[in-house]
This record gives C-alpha cells, structure tokens and sequence, in this order.
C-alpha cells in the first residue's frame, strides 16, 4: 500500500488545529507557552505573569531561575553529559549520594538514582521485593499502600496507588496489591473524632498484613503527608511511630514516599524527621532537583544494601538514566542550595504564616470545609455543606474550575480532585517554593481570594 505524504499546507493547517504536534494531557486545551521563568514567577509568550502558588506539581523547591544551579548543569555539560551506570560511575552521583546519606537519619547509607518519582517508587517496590528474595524469604512480594494516596504512574506505582479515578482505566493490568484505611482525619474512615481516635487507620494496617500472612507482606508504603490525592492531608500524632512499630512486629519494610515532601517541603529535609522515625527506605524525585532536571532516588538502610552485598551481589532493576551526570549534578546544586538557604527552616516558618492566612479566608467562605498542611504543603477542602462535609456534586468539577479561574488570574495552585473517596470532593494545594517571601504570601492569598469569589456559589 503506498503511504500517502501530506502536503506541507495541510501539515500546516493540523499543527494549527492541535497547537502543534504535541500530545497533550488535555486535548483540547491551549497551553500557555512558557518562555521565562524566575524566582517565585513564569511568564509566557505573551507577557503574562504567573504567580507559582504549587511550584508546578509540588517541584520547584528553590524557585526558578536560580544561576547557581544553571552554572553547575552548564560546567557538568561541558565535562561529561552522559556515562551509562553499568560500566561507570560519575563525580556527581558520587557527591549527590554522599550528601543524601549524610542528610537522612541514622543508617540511611546508600541511594540508587532513576529520573522521577514513579521510577523511585517502582524501584523501591522491586528493591523491597529483591531484598526478601536475598534474605531467603521469597514468599515476601506484597505492597501494602492505603486508599487516596499516589505513588505513581508506572503500572507497579499505579498498583500501589489507591485513587480510584486515577487505577480505573488501567484496572485489569494492576497487581492485586492491597489497601488500607488512609489516615485522613477532616473525613475519618472510621467516623472518630479527636477526642475519641484511638488510630483506627493504622491498625487496619495491621489488620491488613494478618489478613496477608506477614510472610506474604514485603513492605508498607505511605506518604508522609498525602499530597496530590488528598490535599495536603498530614498524619495524626503518634501514626508514623505506631506505623514503625507495626512494620517491625511483622518483619515488614517501611517505605516513605517523600516524592512531595522531601528536601525541606514540610519544613524538615525529610519528613520522617517530625515524627523521629527512621523508615527501611526513602523515595526522592521533584524537589531533589527542584525541577532543574528530572532526577529520582531511593535511600536506603544499611541492612537493606548488606542484604545485596552479602547475597547476590547485584540489584537487577534500573534505568538508562540512572545516576546521569547532569541531573545529579543538579540534584547536589539544589540541595545546597536547600542547606545554605536554611530553606527547611523557611518552610515552616512561612507554612505556619500560610496556614492562618488560608484559615481567615475559610470564615469567609463557608465552602472551605477544611485547611491543613505541614511546612509550606498546604491545601484546603471544599464542600457544599460545612455542617454535614457534603462534598460538591462532581460533575461540577470544581476543582479544575477553581485551578483555571486561578491560571486566568496568574496565580498556579495544584488540583487534588476526588479527595474524599476517590469518586467525588475537591480540594487545591498551595505549596509555592520555600523562597517565598511574607509579601508573596499575602499576594498569593489575595490572588486565591480573587478566584474563589469569582468561581465558589454565593
Ligand atoms: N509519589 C508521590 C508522593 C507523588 O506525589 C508523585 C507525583 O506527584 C509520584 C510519586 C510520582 O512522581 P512522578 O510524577 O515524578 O513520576
């Protein structure tokens, strides 16, 4: 069959139609190009200005635009931009994984480098399952992860993630792994209040290994703070630490998904630090390189890497770009940049200032049915009754109306649509970078205020 090649004028008249030949999230939308970038601001071909109240998805920790780190990309790129992980080993990775090992507690000692979030929490899944397999336990291959957390887009992250909306597409290609109750207490699964909780929600981890068999169970994964599927939604105290010691009654590895909350978000580096805990593994992406390349990684303890040494010797799952001289060289850049800046510091600072910010607004607006973070992770909860928790119809879908209303006014926040049970409840995050001024706060707040008059019911 001879393949028919367009004319350039009707070539021409598609790239118009579609924007031009990129596959886009959203079909149908136009995005706005982006030409200019800096500190807490983006601007487009256009000249408008963004204000970025969420640093794009919860990513660009340090603000845009920062020359120090273009300065070490450029002086990497000059050097090497690419040493393939299997053969060789490069200055920067070297330098990044020291520098993590030396920030995370105890002896989280070694750290395995990928591209992204997804790739960590694939890598962490199949390191826990490897490790089981050194250690002579085979049978250890299930993920326990709980309902209304993310952990990825990959099939094995998407198997641990538990949104709904999010796995139904994909569902009959997912491992069966299972869920737990999420510890989300505006809504507890459990109908308790404050005053009577008694941890319900980690219990029913416990429940859920017996269910398993613990000989089953390879590790549990949380978010530390849930962020994209919930909204900013912090544990309650005493959770993480129970959560320990669940996972060592069983034999079971704890793994911290810290994709969001790593690198000084929530106003520690690592978020485990709250709650003085130390985790079998830590997940890294987004804000270890703050968005200046795409770099993941998975710290682990001591234990976990002697388990390789002294076993087989190899850990066979990884990726091309693994440990890529230029995103590493990043990755050391913004840590730095982190420490100097004593921007964990700022984080809960500015996070305390932006919660009572968001907390005024709410007597304003009785369709903000919570607010709640940890640092300068933030979100608020939308209902349609205060009194009851009603979520708002989804077919309104209005989450995504506040997140446009919002870009129309220059102002990113970040959409955590179906918060309350995977189906329906609308909630937006207000994470901007750590940088942020008090007056960028205010204006933050006040483009917030804006939108919410122009999109919630009177
Ligand atoms: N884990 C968490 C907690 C996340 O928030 C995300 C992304 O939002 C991921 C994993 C996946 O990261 P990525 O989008 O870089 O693959």
């Amino acid at each position: 069959m001879p393949i028919i090649l367009h004319s350039k004028g009707s070539r021409e008249r598609k790239a118009n139609i579609m924007n031009n030949h990129v596959f886009y999230p959203v079909l149908n939308k136009k995005y706005p190009l982006i030409v200019k970038a800096e500190g807490i601001y983006q601007w487009d071909d256009t000249g408008k200005r963004y204000t970025d109240a969420c640093c794009g998805a919860v990513v660009s920790g340090i603000g845009h635009g920062v020359k120090e780190i273009n300065d070490a990309i450029k002086s990497q790129l000059d050097e090497v931009a690419f040493a393939h992980r299997f053969k060789f080993t490069n200055r920067p990775v070297q330098e990044l994984a020291a520098l993590i090992a030396e920030l995370a507690p105890a002896d989280i000692n070694w750290v395995s480098f990928m591209s992204g979030g997804s790739e960590a929490t694939e890598t962490a899944m199949k390191m826990a399952r490897e490790y089981w397999i050194e250690k002579g336990i085979p049978s250890k291959y299930k993920v326990i992860a709980r309902w209304q957390s993310y952990h990825g887009n990959t099939l094995g992250a998407l198997s641990m993630s538990g949104h709904l909306a999010r796995r139904r597409r994909y569902a009959p290609m997912l491992a069966a792994f299972p869920h737990a109750a999420p510890c989300y207490c505006y809504r507890c699964p459990f109908f308790k209040q404050s005053s009577d909780c008694g941890l319900e929600c980690v219990q029913n981890i416990e429940e859920i290994i017996c269910q398993e068999g613990p000989e089953n169970v390879a590790a549990v994964i949380v978010e530390p703070v849930v962020g994209s599927t919930l909204g900013a939604a912090p544990p309650r105290d005493g959770y993480m630490q129970e959560l320990r010691r669940i996972c060592d009654k069983y034999d079971v590895l704890f793994i911290s998904d810290e994709v969001m909350t790593g690198m000084g978000r929530t106003g520690k580096i690592f978020a485990v630090e709250h709650w003085d805990i130390l985790p079998d593994m830590i997940c890294l992406a987004k804000g270890v390189s703050g968005g200046y390349a795409p770099l993941g990684a998975v710290a682990v303890r001591e234990k976990i890497h002697a388990a390789f040494r002294n076993g087989s010797g190899r850990f066979a799952h990884g990726f091309t770009f693994g440990g890529n001289p230029l995103a590493a060289a990043a990755g050391v850049a913004v840590i730095r940049y982190v420490l100097d800046h004593r921007l964990a510091d700022a984080a809960a600072q500015r996070g305390q200032s932006l919660l009572d910010k968001l907390t005024a607004l709410q007597a304003k607006y009785p369709a903000i049915g919570d607010v709640r973070g940890l640092g300068l992770m933030t979100g608020i909860e939308f209902v349609a009754d205060r009194s009851t928790k009603q979520p708002f119809d989804p077919t309104l879908s209005l989450t995504d109306k506040i997140v446009s209303k919002a870009l129309e006014n220059g102002l990113m926040l970040y959409g955590s649509a179906q918060c309350a049970d995977g189906i329906q409840g609308d909630a937006v995050m207000i994470a901007p970078p750590l940088i942020t001024t008090e007056e960028q706060l205010d204006e933050i707040v006040y483009l917030l205020d804006k939108t919410l008059e122009q999109v919630l019911p009177a």
